[in-house]
């Protein structure tokens, strides 16, 4: 039998960027529970891969569009997740002018549509907002430490001017708007090629190659797994009242660089060694959540440890790495 949102009612729900890592599985959890997904992606950084299996699923539609122009999608939704946006510094800055334009105009487009239709709206920030932050760990109220001239603005200023966008709609009344700063995360699904530190580890000591960490690789990060940070996020849209507020989602625990690769070569049969690399600008030196906005409003806290995670991951891109290679073969 179908499973029915909390009210009772199967949505129809938009994911811009839901073609992407994260994406994919908010598409997943959302047709798990019986909504109606439209997926609206350009595949700048996701593919249609990441969604093969829901293809042929009946409540799901693919449609690929650039959030910055979306004049031919006009049509009732009651949701709307936006998740698009390149999210590895790499690729976030190999068009640095599209990620701002992606953020601001993009999202200024999909909260017009928000008002025409009446949809209630997630908008996908990110612990960036907080740059490298002098006050740890990071509450919402802290208004953060960033460089709206370095090669990371892009991304933590376009994020920040689109947060600032939703707000101004939400006290305007014109759309029921809210925002989840999200930690890093990830799980099965990130690019092999992405550049961020979980996929280059770990795809690095499957391939045998050298493990690169940046810097002294004493800066520290706090890892979400995927599938709690979907939870985190689906809370947020469901949650009522709506919080008026932005709401930290992310895994309080909080290690370094140096540690996580010393995770990854205990877990990956490898004969990889570490290389140190140069520290790139304006890179943070230190991020955890306080999560307790969460915890008190969505009733939701990650359950997911890293080393738990980290060997699901490992497991995943063991199979994926496998698969390409084999496609590869004559
Ligand atoms: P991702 O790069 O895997 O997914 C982003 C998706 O958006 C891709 O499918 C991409 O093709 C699509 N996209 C990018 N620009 C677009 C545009 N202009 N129009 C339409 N589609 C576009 O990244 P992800 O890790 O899945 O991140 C998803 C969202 O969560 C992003 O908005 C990101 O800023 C945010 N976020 C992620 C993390 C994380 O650690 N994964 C942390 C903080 C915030
Ligand atoms: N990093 C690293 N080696 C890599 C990729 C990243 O040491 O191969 C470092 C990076 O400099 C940063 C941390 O790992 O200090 C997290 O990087 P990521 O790109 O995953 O996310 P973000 O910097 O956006 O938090």
């Amino acid at each position: 039998m179908l499973q029915r949102t909390r009210d009772g009612k199967s949505k129809t729900i938009l994911v811009a960027g839901g073609a992407g890592f994260v994406g994919s599985h908010l598409c997943d959890a959302l047709l798990a529970r019986g909504d109606r997904v439209i997926c609206v992606d350009s595949y700048l950084t996701g593919s249609t891969e990441n969604v093969l299996p829901l293809k042929n699923h009946p409540k799901f539609r693919l449609v690929e569009k650039d959030i910055c122009d979306l004049r031919e999608i006009d049509e009732p939704v009651d949701q709307i997740y936006n998740l698009a946006c390149a999210a590895s510094p790499p690729q976030y800055q190999a068009d640095p002018v599209h990620t701002m334009m992606t953020c601001v105009a993009g999202t200024g487009n999909l909260l017009s549509l928000a008002e025409r239709h009446g949809a209630s709206f997630l908008q996908a920030s990110t612990s960036e907002v907080y740059g490298d932050p002098e006050e740890h760990p990071q509450r919402e109220d802290y208004r953060g430490n960033v460089s709206c001239t370095g090669p990371r603005a892009c991304y933590d200023e376009g994020k920040r001017a689109a947060e600032a966008l939703c707000f101004d709609m939400l006290r305007a009344g014109r759309a029921d708007v809210r925002v989840a700063r999200i930690f890093n995360t990830y799980g099965p699904r990130m690019q092999p090629n992405d550049g961020r530190i979980v996929s280059n580890l770990l795809v690095q000591a499957i391939s045998g190659k050298p493990l690169t960490i940046y810097g002294s690789g004493e800066q520290t990060r706090s890892f979400c797994y995927v599938t709690d940070l979907v939870a985190g996020l689906m809370a947020l849209m469901d949650v009522d009242p709506n919080p008026n507020a932005p709401v930290n989602i992310g895994n309080p625990g909080e290690f370094t660089i140096n540690e996580l690769a010393e995770m990854v070569l205990a877990m990956v049969p490898t004969g990889s060694k570490i290389v140190y690399k140069p520290l790139p600008t304006d890179d943070p030196q230190r991020r955890r959540p306080d999560i307790s906005r969460a915890k008190d409003l969505l009733k939701w806290e990650p359950k997911v440890a890293l080393a738990e995670g980290l060997q699901q991951t490992a497991d995943w891109f063991t199979t994926a790495l496998g698969e390409a290679t084999s496609r590869r073969a004559p």
